[in-house]
């Protein structure tokens, strides 16, 4: 593969309300930096309440016809946005890279990730299918169907600007529903473009829309009557007040939150792979993923190896301009996340951790300005120190050393956070019992970053996840529709004269 084209897109982000890009008019805006320069590159709009309501009230004109429309009708979109969303995969990844600052290899496997849900939506015919049960009582007749919710939103986070995006509106588009999506302020320029493709797929105007902003755009579709549910991936406070102000206005929420991630490494692992392992799930992306590996975990007697091994590869990490191709991180989106970044690493210090690499300090030739960070290592952490509870959202490994597997499992489980977790290990028996006692939503197996695929759905436990449904798969397809029961029969099958005792089979 030859270089690839980088994005340097500087006119203004705006809106995209009922089929076409509409300038920010509320007078306010905030810069969306080029990470790996610090340059600004483009300002983007921040929505107020008034352009929340406009987009709301295109979405609720255009939804009832979109609705009606045979579920295959809708998917044939859908399978025509896939085909120009494979076209144009690599263009995506650069604008990611571009505003994101992961690295452009990382960029295109998140965008081949949203593709998949994607294909799985291109089946809701199938996963529309209702119930039937013939003769639940003589001449009765029996079945369900799901129905869409009307106006739906989404808002999401910066860290996958695209995938995200594709976790929730593919499959709120092919049940029915309109969509109002509400992207990070940080990275807004994936959510246009994939407006553009929809357009261009052939869906209707108004049934997607985009509103750029920050709390006051997210206030205004949280308590607007005609917005019926809220998908939101983002931290874990926000993620709290998200379903907290969604429920309070009747909406359905599903609120995904913050990690710390652990990998246990038991004393019978193949080393060189849990190294691989911790190295590309702790420092790829720069740590900023809410599915990264932030904990070690060393039982026995492997610490010593393994912490040796890992900080060799860490001291020599190519972290570089992420638009190069051998390049294995990039820079940290703001210099604000850089500066919160390295303050954990201070705090680490104080705390009393022995910081094994220090990754602050680091600057890439020729891009002096740019938010780069080291990657770092701490070893010998505690469960009560700061960096071990709290998530970091950068590359920075903590590793914790325990005895034995009981104590790695009530570390594991003890932890406020449980969105995703890993063990490596060569013992099967060990493996099932890991698998069926952590009190975590998504396990790997000698599997570091284990993110489920389309039609399995995502969600963390405990505070990684607000609400009962999980993202995607087929518990996506039921958040973003009703089911509804029917019970019919004919007049010839009717007995004469009311029954007015409870209903039951004859
Ligand atoms: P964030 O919570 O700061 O922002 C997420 C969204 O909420 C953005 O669209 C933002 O504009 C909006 N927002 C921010 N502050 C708000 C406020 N006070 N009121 C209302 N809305 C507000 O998250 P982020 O920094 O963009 O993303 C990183 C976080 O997302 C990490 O904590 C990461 O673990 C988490 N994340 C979780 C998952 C998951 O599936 N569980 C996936 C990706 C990211």
């Amino acid at each position: 593969m030859g270089a690839p084209e980088a994005f340097t897109a500087t006119a203004d982000v705006g809106h995209y309300i009922a089929g076409r890009v509409v300038p920010g008019a509320s007078g306010r805006q905030q810069a969306v930096y080029h990470p790996a320069s610090g340059r600004v590159a483009r300002q983007v709009a921040l929505a107020s309440a008034d352009e929340v309501n406009a987009a709301v009230a295109a979405a609720v004109a255009a939804q009832p016809a979109w609705g009606e429309l045979p579920p295959l009708r809708r998917a044939r979109v859908m399978f025509k946005f896939l085909e120009l969303l494979n076209q144009h995969k690599d263009t995506l990844a650069a604008m990611i890279t571009a505003e994101h600052g992961k690295v452009f290899t990382d960029a295109q496997g998140e965008v081949a990730r949203g593709i998949d849900i994607v294909e799985f939506a291109c089946g809701a015919p199938q996963l529309l299918k209702g119930d039937f049960t013939d003769q639940v009582s003589t001449g009765i007749d029996n079945h369900t169907l799901r129905q869409p919710l009307g106006v739906v939103a989404g808002i999401t986070p910066f860290n996958f600007p695209c995938m995200v995006p594709l976790w929730m509106f593919p499959l709120a588009l092919v049940t029915g529903n309109a969509f109002i999506l509400k992207p990070s302020e940080r990275d807004p320029s994936c959510s246009l473009f994939m407006a553009d493709l929809l357009k261009q797929a052939g869906l209707p105007d108004g049934i997607f829309n985009v509103i750029q902003g920050d709390k006051l755009a997210v206030d205004a579709l949280l308590t607007h009557p005609d917005v019926k549910a809220v998908s939101f991936v983002g931290s874990t406070p926000i993620a709290n007040y998200i379903y907290e102000t969604g429920a309070r206005h009747g909406k359905r929420v599903q609120a995904l939150g913050g990690a710390k991630n652990h990998l246990v490494v038991m004393p019978d692992a193949d080393v060189e792979q849990a190294v691989d392992a911790l190295v590309g799930a702790a420092y790829g992306s720069a740590g900023e993923r809410c599915m990264a590996i932030s904990v070690a975990v060393l039982v026995g007697d492997v610490g010593d190896t393994i912490v040796e091994k890992v900080a060799a590869r860490a001291r020599t990490l190519k972290v570089k301009d992420p638009m190069s191709l051998d390049a294995e991180m990039g820079p940290i989106v703001t210099a604000e996340a850089k500066a919160r970044i390295e303050g954990y690493i201070a705090t680490g210090v104080e705390e009393g951790a022995k910081l094994v690499v220090d990754g602050r300090n680091f600057q890439v030739p020729g891009l002096e300005g740019g938010f780069f960070t080291g990657g770092s290592l701490f070893d010998h952490a505690t469960p009560e120190m700061r960096i071990y509870k709290e998530e970091i959202f950068g590359p920075v490994l903590t590793c914790v050393r325990v005895p034995d597997f009981a104590a790695a499992l009530k570390l594991i489980n003890e932890h406020e956070f449980g969105n995703g977790v890993s063990i490596y290990t060569t013992d099967g028996g060990v493996a099932r019992e890991f698998s069926r006692r952590v009190q975590v939503g998504m396990v790997g197996v000698n599997v570091p970053i284990p993110v489920p695929m389309a039609w399995h759905g995502f969600g963390g436990w405990k505070k990684s996840l607000f609400g009962d449904m999980h993202a995607y798969g087929e518990e996506g397809v039921r958040f973003y529709t009703k089911q509804k029961s029917v019970m019919q029969r004919w007049p010839e099958s009717i007995a004469k004269g009311a029954e007015f005792n409870f209903p039951v089979s004859k």
